[in-house]
């Protein structure tokens, strides 16, 4: 019937509505390294939308990864 739309998509969506607050610079994603206007901060690092996404979904995913915690800057 319908499309249902992937945790990543729906991240995605709020996601980019928080990257439109970002300041309007042009920046290379430090995963993929494409050129992007909007990106979001992680780690220090500047990533995409799409890595960002794929980033948060990976350390909060149950895959049973020990984590450390979150590191604080
Ligand atoms: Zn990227």
């Amino acid at each position: 019937m319908g499309e249902e739309e992937t945790e990543l998509e729906r991240r995605r969506r709020w996601i980019e509505r928080a990257a439109a607050k970002t300041r309007p610079k042009t920046v290379r994603c430090a995963k993929c390294g494409k050129e992007v206007d909007e990106f979001m901060e992680i780690a220090g690092r500047s990533l995409c939308l799409d890595c960002y996404a794929i980033e948060e979904m990976g350390e909060g995913s149950a895959m049973g990864m020990p984590g450390e915690g979150s590191g604080g800057g």
